[in-house]
Protein backbone atom coordinates (compact mmCIF):
# COMPACT_ATOMS: atom_id res chain seq x y z
CA UNK A 1 0.00 0.00 0.00
CA UNK A 2 2.61 2.62 1.00
CA UNK A 3 4.77 1.38 -2.09
CA UNK A 4 1.58 2.75 -4.09
CA UNK A 5 1.52 5.67 -2.36
CA UNK A 6 5.04 6.47 -3.25
CA UNK A 7 4.25 5.92 -7.04
CA UNK A 8 1.74 8.23 -7.19
CA UNK A 9 3.51 10.78 -4.99
CA UNK A 10 6.41 10.43 -7.68
CA UNK A 11 4.19 10.47 -10.70
CA UNK A 12 2.64 14.28 -9.68
CA UNK A 13 6.10 15.09 -9.10
CA UNK A 14 7.46 14.55 -12.68
CA UNK A 15 4.26 15.45 -14.36
CA UNK A 16 4.55 19.37 -12.36
CA UNK A 17 8.39 19.09 -13.64
CA UNK A 18 7.28 18.38 -17.42
CA UNK A 19 5.74 21.23 -17.66
CA UNK A 20 7.01 23.61 -19.98
CA UNK A 21 7.98 26.97 -18.11
CA UNK A 22 6.24 26.21 -15.13
CA UNK A 23 7.89 28.16 -12.47
CA UNK A 24 9.02 25.67 -9.53
CA UNK A 25 7.53 25.47 -6.69
CA UNK A 26 7.92 28.22 -3.64
CA UNK A 27 9.62 27.14 -1.10
CA UNK A 28 7.62 25.53 2.28
CA UNK A 29 7.62 28.64 4.39
CA UNK A 30 7.14 31.18 1.92
CA UNK A 31 4.40 33.61 3.28
CA UNK A 32 2.34 32.97 -0.08
CA UNK A 33 2.47 29.18 0.75
CA UNK A 34 -1.17 28.86 1.37
CA UNK A 35 -2.36 30.23 -2.09
CA UNK A 36 -0.67 27.72 -3.85
CA UNK A 37 -1.76 24.80 -1.97
CA UNK A 38 -4.51 24.27 -4.44
CA UNK A 39 -4.13 22.57 -8.20
CA UNK A 40 -5.26 25.82 -9.70
CA UNK A 41 -2.06 27.96 -11.46
CA UNK A 42 -1.19 29.47 -14.67
CA UNK A 43 0.84 27.85 -17.66
CA UNK A 44 3.00 30.87 -19.01
CA UNK A 45 3.04 31.29 -22.91
CA UNK A 46 5.92 29.88 -24.22
CA UNK A 47 8.02 33.27 -25.86
CA UNK A 48 5.96 35.86 -23.65
CA UNK A 49 8.57 37.65 -21.60
CA UNK A 50 8.67 41.29 -20.94
CA UNK A 51 11.63 42.03 -18.46
CA UNK A 52 9.95 45.27 -17.14
CA UNK A 53 6.94 44.09 -17.00
CA UNK A 54 6.11 43.19 -13.41
CA UNK A 55 3.57 40.21 -14.01
CA UNK A 56 6.46 38.44 -16.00
CA UNK A 57 9.53 38.97 -13.96
CA UNK A 58 7.17 37.48 -10.47
CA UNK A 59 6.61 33.96 -11.22
CA UNK A 60 3.93 33.68 -7.79
CA UNK A 61 0.80 35.50 -10.90
CA UNK A 62 1.31 31.82 -12.44
CA UNK A 63 1.26 29.81 -9.29
CA UNK A 64 -1.66 31.56 -7.95
CA UNK A 65 -3.36 30.88 -11.18
CA UNK A 66 -3.94 34.44 -12.13
CA UNK A 67 -4.34 35.26 -15.60
CA UNK A 68 -1.05 36.02 -17.29
CA UNK A 69 0.52 38.01 -20.56
CA UNK A 70 -0.65 37.06 -23.97
CA UNK A 71 1.08 36.31 -27.07
CA UNK A 72 0.34 39.33 -29.56
CA UNK A 73 -1.15 38.29 -32.95
CA UNK A 74 0.34 41.19 -34.94
CA UNK A 75 3.81 40.16 -33.59
CA UNK A 76 3.17 36.60 -34.77
CA UNK A 77 1.69 37.30 -38.10
CA UNK A 78 4.96 39.88 -38.65
CA UNK A 79 6.83 37.15 -37.61
CA UNK A 80 8.40 39.44 -34.53
CA UNK A 81 8.29 36.54 -32.22
CA UNK A 82 5.75 36.44 -29.82
CA UNK A 83 5.25 39.90 -28.72
CA UNK A 84 3.89 40.56 -25.33
CA UNK A 85 0.46 41.92 -24.27
CA UNK A 86 0.62 42.32 -20.56
CA UNK A 87 -2.42 40.66 -18.35
CA UNK A 88 -3.76 43.77 -17.37
CA UNK A 89 -3.67 45.55 -20.38
CA UNK A 90 -4.44 45.12 -24.01
CA UNK A 91 -2.26 46.69 -26.07
CA UNK A 92 1.04 44.94 -27.01
CA UNK A 93 4.23 46.54 -25.22
CA UNK A 94 6.35 45.44 -28.76
CA UNK A 95 4.10 47.24 -31.41
CA UNK A 96 1.34 48.75 -29.77
CA UNK A 97 -1.35 46.40 -31.45
CA UNK A 98 -4.55 47.16 -29.69
CA UNK A 99 -6.14 43.67 -29.03
CA UNK A 100 -9.52 44.66 -28.63
CA UNK A 101 -9.20 46.59 -31.78
CA UNK A 102 -8.14 43.76 -33.44
CA UNK A 103 -10.85 41.50 -32.71
CA UNK A 104 -13.75 44.07 -33.57
CA UNK A 105 -12.66 44.15 -36.75
CA UNK A 106 -13.12 40.75 -37.41
ZN1 LIG B 1 4.24 40.56 -18.91
ZN1 LIG C 1 2.77 43.03 -30.87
Amino acid sequence: MSDHLDDVAQRQESSWSSIPGAPPPLPADDPAQCLLQDDFYTIPVEGVYDSNCFICTDPEFALMGLPLCRSCPSCESAGRGKGHIPADDCVCTVCEFDEYEGRREV
